[in-house]
């Protein structure tokens, strides 16, 4: 027996609490390499841990010894899909050195569908902090796995040189042999197909200002997916690409949620298992729908009377926010402002305003700018916004994903928070586990939102498979602020009604009524800016309006019931004593809803919201499965 098969030998397999989930650490000839197998199923190919930082190289890795502890993931959290996380966790502590006889430490923490890693450098001799030069963990898949991957964008680029933004379309079911479309690789999370074995779900958590946000690279025939730092355009340049810390100190955490079907993907709160609080708050948030003039009526709506038309909209729904998007400041300055928060809390609705974060690493002309980014600017207009009753902030324009922007979203919550303020980001990177990490955080747009439905008639047109992708991909690790939910049938103020020369403007939903009401239970954030307008209160039908009073923004439980990521879905959410299953369909074929048996499996009647001959109906449970075509839905409130 040599050398290498000793160390094999004592190479421990870590095994999840149910042992259906096992992690096989490898030995190659002095690096280290982990293997993920659900049900004796492989689903991540030996693929290499490691990392190598300015003091030390850890690519290559001998393990000495390791401790695991059994323990239960337990928590609340009221703002996202489940509210009370209760279930049974093993954590493995691999302690390593390299060839150097330099120490470090990798972490697993294994859950019946997740295993997630980091690297915990500890603090040797004098030397107090370290850099991060590059990571080596690596994710290889089987042959004929597929991907449901959006490109990392280059930087300053589009509009107002202000990418990346994490607004980049999905491609879907690829080869891992595709390329990326800027050449950058992938933003997380990312969906894969191993064929008929099983889905694992990718993505990162646990990043706050003591490092940047990561993604995957192209794939590489040998080494797969690697861990890929930000690049050193994003910024304006500014700012490096390195990730510091002081020691003792740990990476961000690398999740990778593992199941023989979809419901773990949909399920899984890894996201916010692994991290910690950052901060306490003695503030209370209260969560729920708002109302925004911009994303049907725009700019032009930044006036008096429309401002005053949205509230009394909010007013009319119950709902109890409405956000005050761009441009706000030139056209009431901070006084008539006073005086607008003042109407709307007259009429109990409260506010969120609009801020860029910044024009040092953009061309933004959207104001207020500059503001946010500085600390000293930022002062006194968060006492002000906390002295007026404003409860929210919506910040816009990030400039990527080096440590510097990890660092002023960290600062722009804990000030925030000092003055009882929500934060929703736009124009941001994804949330990695800070529903949990910053208690005054409400959600991250990250996607391509509803905006471009509004700009452009093609997100139109898959409004429907986007509806069917992102609870299983985008929406299932964070907060997704999409600002949806249309009942506009053309996504204008005019509506359809003719303007100039008799002509019809504006983009045209293809969805149906019922359709969007499943896209209210669909995304999950706890704020949510809904697109409905004024008009909507007499033109859309009574059961919509009625329908999107009533639904909750925030969930105590989710689960996947059927679906396909970009096909369809049928997802229930429980508030309380109340399940809200929402189905979509963006396949040709139809999507068969057999209410009974849904009924039968939640346990309650169902009261069906679908699409009849007239248009939206409401009524008891079919008899006959539900027959659901393409670009229609339905929605079942089950007690
Ligand atoms: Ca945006």
């Amino acid at each position: 027996m040599n050398i290498l098969t000793l160390l094999l030998a004592v190479l421990p397999v870590l095994g999840g609490p149910d042992a259906r989930l096992q992690v096989r650490l490898s030995d190659d000839g002095g690096r280290l390499r982990y293997e993920i197998a659900y049900d004796g199923k492989t689903l991540v190919k030996p693929s290499l841990l490691g990392l190598q930082t300015n003091e030390a190289d850890y690519t290559r890795l001998e393990v000495l010894s390791a401790d695991t502890q059994e323990l239960r993931d337990t928590y609340v959290l009221d703002r996202i899909k489940a509210s009370r996380i209760d279930h049974p966790a093993v954590r493995t502590v691999l302690h390593c050195q390299n060839p150097e006889g330099r120490k470090l430490d990798i972490e697993w923490h294994l859950t019946a569908n997740d295993a997630a890693f980091r690297y915990r450098i500890p603090r040797e001799g004098e030397t107090g902090s370290v850099r991060v030069l590059r990571e080596t963990s690596a994710f290889r898949f089987p042959e004929g796995t597929t991907g449901f991957l959006t490109p990392q964008s280059d930087a300053m680029i589009g509009w107002k040189r202000s990418k990346p933004s994490y607004e980049e379309t999905y491609r879907l079911d690829v080869p891992l042999a595709e390329r990326s479309h800027y050449g950058h690789g992938f933003t997380f999370p990312c969906l894969f197909r191993v064929g008929g074995d099983g889905w694992v779900l990718l993505s990162e958590t646990g990043v706050d200002s003591r490092y940047c946000a990561s993604h995957i690279s192209d794939y590489d025939p040998q080494e797969g997916y690697t861990i890929a730092f930000p690049m050193p355009e994003e910024n304006n340049g500014n700012g490096t690409v390195e990730p510091a810390f002081a020691l003792p100190g740990v990476t961000p955490w690398r999740t990778l949620t593992v199941g023989a079907d979809l419901a773990p993907v949909v399920e899984t709160t890894i996201a916010f298992d692994v991290v910690e609080p950052r901060y306490q708050t003695t503030r209370a948030y209260r969560y729920g729908k708002s109302t925004w003039s911009w994303i049907v009526w725009q700019d032009a709506s930044m006036n008096e009377a429309d401002q005053i038309a949205f509230i009394d909209l909010a007013a009319a729904m119950g709902w109890p926010y409405i956000l005050i998007d761009a441009g706000w400041d030139q056209e009431f300055g901070h006084a008539g402002m006073e005086k607008l928060v003042g109407y709307a809390r007259s009429k109990g609705v409260d506010v969120f305003l609009w801020y860029a974060s910044s024009g040092w690493w953009n061309d933004i002309v959207q104001s207020p700018v500059n503001v946010m980014c500085d600390p000293i600017e930022r002062k006194p207009e968060m006492r002000w916004l906390e002295r007026i009753g404003v409860k929210g902030v919506k910040v816009d324009f990030f400039g990527g994903d080096k440590q510097e922007t990890m660092r002023l979203y960290e600062a722009i919550l804990s000030d925030a928070d000092d003055h009882g303020l929500m934060c929703i980001f736009h124009g941001a990177t994804l949330p990695r586990g800070w529903e949990r990490m910053y208690p005054n955080y409400v959600g991250s747009e990250a996607v391509l939102a509803s905006e471009n439905m509004v700009f452009g008639q093609y997100q139109c047109d898959i409004e429907s498979q986007n509806a069917a992708l992102h609870p299983f991909l985008r929406n299932t690790v964070g907060s997704m602020e999409f600002g949806g939910v249309f009942l506009n049938k053309r996504l204008t103020r005019a509506n359809g009604a003719p303007g100039r020369g008799g002509r019809v403007f504006g983009t045209q939903r293809r969805t149906t009524d019922a359709a969007e009401l499943a896209v209210a239970v669909l995304y999950q954030n706890a704020i949510q800016n809904f697109a409905i307008t004024p008009n909507n209160l007499t033109d859309a039908p009574a059961a919509a309006i009625d329908f999107l009073r009533e639904v909750p923004t925030t969930w105590d439980e989710t689960r996947l019931i059927d679906g396909y990521p970009g096909r369809n879905i049928v997802l229930a959410r429980r508030q309380g004593a109340t399940w809200y299953v929402a189905a979509i369909n963006a396949d040709e074929e139809p999507l068969k809803l057999d209410v009974k048996a849904i009924e039968a499996r939640l346990g309650g009647s169902a009261t069906v919201l679908s699409t009849g001959k007239d248009g939206l109906q409401r009524g008891p449970a079919p008899k006959k499965p539900l027959s659901i075509p393409k670009d229609d839905g339905a929605v079942l409130i089950v007690r």
